[in-house]
Formats: C-alpha cells, sequence, structure tokens
C-alpha cells in the first residue's frame, strides 16, 4: 500500500533558488548521493564490528547510468532505512536541511559555502526532476521501502519488493540535464569527487571479475608515512596531478591531535622561472573531495605546491567569512607552515647538496612565503641561499655586517650595504672590478628578488641594505684618500648638458676611467614605476672618473675643444657598461671614436 504525504517545510521556492545559485557547482550533487552511501556503509561497518549484525558480502557502491530510462543510480550494501527512518531522514531532516543550508547560502551572500558542502540527498534534485528511494534497513525483519518525489511538495511512500540491504537512490535525470546520463561524464565526476573514498565504486560494472573500482579506497595520504616507499610518492603525485616531472620532494602530514589532520604536500619542479607557477592544493573531507585551493584553509603561498590535505575537523559548510575568522582553521593553516618550514630546514642541515640543487625550483616559493607570511619566514630566515660571486651559495644573513647600534642610527650611520648583480651580462663591468678588488656580492636575478630584498631591508632595517652593484660602485671600489675636486669641475663643467652629478676618486683599478652609478632608491622607484605602468622617472646618474687612470688625468691637461671631447667620451664609455646607449649617444661615441682612431693612427 502506497501513501502520500506532504513535505512538510516550505520546499516550493527552494528548488528555482538552489538551481540557479548553484547552477556552476551542480556537479557536486553526486558526490553529495555517493558520500551518503559511503556514511551508510560506514555505519553499518561500525555496527558489524560491535557485533549487532552481520556482513558477508564485500561492501561496494554501485552507479549505473541508463540512458534510454533516463536514469542515474546509485546504490550501497550499506545500513538501508526502515520506512519511519525514510520519513524522519529523507522527508523531514534531508529537506529541512537543504533548508538550512539555502539559509547559510543567503547569510553567506551567494556563492560563500565552499564546494557547497553539505546540501545532501536534495542536491539530487538539482539535475533530476523525481528521485526515487528504493531501501532495506540492516534490522531483522524490516520491510523494504519505497519513497518517490519530485522534491517539490508532495512524495509517496509505500513497501516495495528489494531484497538486497542497503540503498538505491534513482535519480530520473531533467530533459535539459541529460549530460549526466552519459557514462564519459559520470566517470569525471567520479574521479574528480570520489577518487579516494573509501569504499569501491563501481560504474555500470558488467558483473565480471575485470570490473574495476573507479576510486582507490586507501589513498597513500591515509598510511603513515613509515608505510610509504619513494616509489608510491611518485606514483600517487603523477596519478592525482597529472604532472609527468618528479616532484622534489614531499611532507607527508599526519596528525590527529589537537585535530585530525591528513596530506601530501609535493614540491613541484618550476617550469618558467619568470612568475610564480599556481599549483593545485585539493581538499578533502574524510576522503571526499570539496574543492581546489581554497585560501580560507590553506595560507596563500602554499598554493604553490601540489598537494592532497584531508582535514575533517573543518566546519565545511559555513561561510568562507566565518572560516576566515575560525580559530581552529588558523591553527590548522598555521601547523601545516611550521610543517613546511621544518621540511626545508631538515633539508637544509642534512642534505645541502641537494637543498642547493633544488633551491632554484625551491627559492619563489621560499621567497614569497617569507613576504606572506612572517611566521613563516622567522622560521625559514637563516636558510635562504644566495650565491656569490664565484657560484658558490651561502645563506644570504652570511653576508649581513654588523647590527647598527641605537647611537651609530641616530648619528645616520647606515648598514652595510650588499651589492647584488641582477644581470650578469650587462654588469659585466662592475663583477669584474668587485672580482679584481676581492670584494664581493650576490646573484639577485629572479623576478621575486626585488621586492624581496625590500622585504629583507624592513624586516633587518640596522643590518643590511641592498645596493645593485653599479648602485655606488666607486663607493665600494675606492682607494683611501681624498677625492679630486678640481677634476670633478672639470668634468660637471664639461658635461653640463647631460644633467648628471660628477666626482673623481682614486680607484684601486688604474684602467677603468669612469663608472656609472645610479641612485638604488631613484632606480627601484623607477623600476616600480614601470611595474605599475606609471611611465618613466628621469635616470639619475652619477659619473664617476678615476683619479687613477691616466687618460683620466690627461683630460685635465686638454684645451678646449678636446677637452669636452674628451669628457663625453670617457662618459659615454661608462654609460655604455649601464645601459645601452641611445642612437644619438652611439652616434656621438661612433665619431669621437673614429676621431682619436685618425689621430692615433696618423701619429704612427
Ligand atoms: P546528511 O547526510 O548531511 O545528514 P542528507 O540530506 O544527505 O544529510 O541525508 C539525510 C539523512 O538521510 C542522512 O543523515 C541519512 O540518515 C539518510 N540517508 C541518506 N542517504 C542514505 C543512504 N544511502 N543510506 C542510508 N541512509 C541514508
Amino acid at each position: 500500500m502506497e501513501r502520500q504525504g506532504n513535505i512538510k517545510i516550505s520546499s516550493e521556492n527552494m528548488m528555482p533558488i538552489i538551481k540557479k545559485w548553484l547552477y556552476s557547482d551542480k556537479d557536486i550533487f553526486l558526490r553529495e548521493i555517493v558520500a551518503n552511501a559511503s556514511d551508510a556503509i560506514t555505519k553499518l561497518s561500525k555496527l558489524v564490528a560491535l557485533g549487532e549484525t552481520k556482513n558477508d558480502a564485500p561492501f561496494k557502491i554501485t552507479v549505473t547510468t541508463d540512458e534510454k530510462a533516463g536514469t542515474l543510480t546509485v546504490e550501497d550494501n550499506g545500513i538501508g532505512m526502515t520506512e519511519d527512518e525514510v520519513e524522519t531522514y529523507i522527508t523531514q531532516i534531508a529537506f529541512s536541511g537543504a533548508a538550512d543550508f539555502l539559509e547559510k547560502y543567503e547569510k553567506a551572500g551567494g556563492d560563500g559555502i565552499i564546494g557547497h558542502f553539505g546540501l545532501g540527498f536534495y542536491s539530487a534534485y538539482m539535475v533530476s526532476e523525481r528521485v526515487e528511494i528504493f531501501t532495506k534497513s540492516y534490522r531483522d525483519g524490516a520491510a523494504a521501502v519505497h519513497w518517490d518525489s519530485d522534491g517539490e511538495s508532495t512524495y509517496t511512500i509505500g513497501e516495495c519488493d528489494k531484497t538486497a540491504r542497503g540503498t538505491k537512490i534513482v535519480m530520473h535525470i531533467a530533459k535539459e540535464e541529460k549530460e549526466f546520463l552519459k557514462e564519459n561524464k559520470v566517470r569525471e565526476l567520479l574521479r574528480k569527487y570520489c577518487s579516494f573514498m573509501p569504499y569501491e565504486i563501481y560504474l555500470n560494472p558488467k558483473g565480471k571479475e575485470d570490473d574495476k573500482p573507479v576510486n582507490t579506497t586507501v589513498p597513500l595520504y591515509t598510511k603513515q608515512p613509515k608505510e610509504c616507499t619513494e616509489e608510491e610518492y611518485k606514483n600517487f603525485y603523477r596519478e592525482t596531478f597529472s604532472d609527468f616531472n618528479e616532484p622534489l620532494f614531499w611532507i607527508h602530514l599526519n596528525m590527529e591531535y589537537p585535530f585530525r589532520l591528513k596530506g601530501i604536500l609535493y614540491f613541484p619542479k618550476v617550469r618558467k622561472q619568470v612568475e610564480l607557477e599556481r599549483g593545485q592544493v585539493k581538499l578533502y573531507c574524510n576522503q571526499v573531495y570539496i574543492a581546489d585551493n581554497i585560501k580560507e584553509v590553506i595560507p596563500e603561498f602554499l598554493m604553490l605546491l601540489n598537494g592532497v590535505i584531508d582535514c575533517p575537523d573543518i566546519p565545511l559548510n559555513v561561510s568562507r567569512s566565518f572560516l576566515q575568522n575560525d580559530r581552529q582553521v588558523q591553527k590548522i593553516a598555521k601547523h601545516i607552515t611550521k610543517k613546511v618550514a621544518d621540511k626545508l630546514s631538515e633539508l637544509f642541515r642534512n642534505d645541502r647538496e641537494k637543498y642547493e640543487a633544488c633551491w632554484s625550483d625551491l627559492a619563489n616559493f621560499v621567497k614569497f612565503g617569507c613576504i606572506k607570511d612572517e611566521d613563516f619566514y622567522g622560521k625559514v630566515k637563516d636558510i635562504i641561499i644566495y650565491k656569490d660571486l664565484a657560484g658558490k651559495y651561502r645563506p644570504l644573513e652570511s653576508f649581513f655586517g654588523e647590527e647598527v647600534s641605537d647611537d651609530d642610527a641616530k648619528a645616520g650611520k647606515e648598514p652595510q650595504a650588499v651589492y647584488y648583480v641582477s644581470d650578469e651580462n650587462k654588469q659585466a663591468q662592475y663583477v669584474e672590478m668587485f672580482r679584481e678588488a676581492g670584494l664581493d656580492a650576490i646573484h639577485c636575478d629572479t623576478f621575486i628578488d626585488p621586492h624581496f630584498i625590500s622585504y629583507i631591508e624592513y624586516k633587518n632595517p640596522r643590518k643590511v641594505r641592498f645596493l645593485r652593484i653599479d648602485a655606488d660602485v666607486a663607493g665600494a671600489l675606492k682607494e683611501e684618500g681624498d677625492a679630486d675636486q678640481e677634476l670633478a669641475d672639470l668634468f660637471t663643467e664639461a658635461l653640463k648638458e647631460k644633467k648628471i652629478t660628477v666626482k673623481a676618486e682614486k680607484f684601486k683599478n688604474a684602467s677603468v676611467p669612469a663608472v656609472v652609478n645610479v641612485s638604488e632608491f631613484m632606480r627601484r622607484m623607477s623600476e616600480m614605476n614601470s611595474f605599475y605602468k606609471m611611465g618613466d622617472m628621469p635616470e639619475d646618474i652619477t659619473l664617476v672618473v678615476n683619479t687613477n687612470c691616466e687618460a683620466v688625468r690627461a683630460v685635465k691637461g686638454a684645451a678646449e675643444p678636446a677637452r669636452k671631447t674628451a669628457a663625453e667620451y670617457i662618459y659615454l664609455l661608462a654609460l655604455m657598461n649601464y645601459r645601452p646607449l641611445t642612437p644619438e649617444e652611439l652616434t656621438a661615441f661612433t665619431e669621437t671614436a673614429s676621431l682619436y682612431m685618425r689621430e692615433y693612427l696618423q701619429k704612427q
């Protein structure tokens, strides 16, 4: 005998809203239905463990598509439901659960709930015009039940002849949602959401021995780290992220207290050095996939990694803004960050060779992480390494000078400069001069370095300031002794149209006539301007002529116009080591060069 009932809560208005809001995410219905099936099996297996009932068949979930009948069916051999339970759990709980969800969803302002987790059974109606349930409880003598509803306001319920224990959900797929009847589509969804669910899931099984489940019931991350081999970690990486490059190394997270957290984070090989490459951190809840790259749970910089994180303690059916302020979630994020820093430190200490070999792949991640997260910086600051001029890696802090005391700082003393090379080819002359003088500099040549060194200066205002190798080369290279003001004035006069500052200093090296220094501050400003596309800034150039160079001293004795020509020539020589000459500069340079050559050759 079938009887009819009214769905008690006012669900008439719910459907259109749910359909509209969740439109882009309606795929999740399958996850919700399969997750219910999985929960039903877990419940039964607990009863079996308690000796309350028996089970002889292997646990499994079967998903079947039937294009002709227009149905998608999910069947489990779990706990099943009695008629009373269907009334309570489905007609009341599932529907009021959906109403609760909707209320939270409205409060969260639209797309607020992560992966639309928790909509439950009702989500089947996002793609179905009608849903039937056939279920038989594990309880002795329980009659099998049939429930049928279009999800709007009424349902029928009655007995049926299902013999096997468990629940079968038959979704009559709506006309516009026909794609959910296609085996490939369903397979894709099962792979995405159900790959790691704990019971075998079969899609359209033929009933033969070669039927294979679509999922892995014991994904690697659920095992104890010591049980896992290197090969298994690599395979898991390849299968989960379809990246055929081997990961550099990984961190297996596994804790029970004070919250449950399992997962593996992989450090991928970097493909492009010119930008941050976004990774993929997949979030799971009890082996059910929720979503990728949830920044409310996982610190943003960690999303440069690839990984899976399973954290059943995170409340996922709450709004994103709630999550952001949730203490538990903050603790989880901190814990993950600490684990990553620990792993990097461990590698630095125990396998320096590997650490250095991986550094170019790690550096962007570490530097970005420092900028984004002070705690992370605090934990890894000793293990940030840079190459010196000899090409050898050294910890950045080993380049720092003594900390400037309060008194000295008040008197205007600046911390010791660390010189850096941002482009070895363009700055070759400077590098050479540094080498000859036995001075060192670091290679800062990745796109993130300009931001990173500013950050380091900001964090260590008394310990370090960075100067590009061409910013104050004269300051670094000059010999003790007075500057030659007369020579400086003479060059200033000769070059007055160039609007530059001139200094005359004695360098250790006698062969270089002059170098161009570019104000570090103005250069950084100008780089920032072009980064934000705000237009070019004027160059702020200082020409430092070398009083130790014979050619420079000779300018002193020359008369006009030879003096002006020589001064300009020396300026262009220095300039071309700093940047490519403009067409006008190049013409002037070539003319003077050929003039000098002619006169020199005529004298021979
Ligand atoms: P939730 O799973 O979050 O409780 P649902 O709307 O998904 O909410 O389901 C409501 C209830 O219906 C479940 O708690 C469960 O008791 C029951 N139920 C749903 N699907 C099944 C199933 N396949 N087998 C047994 N019980 C089920």
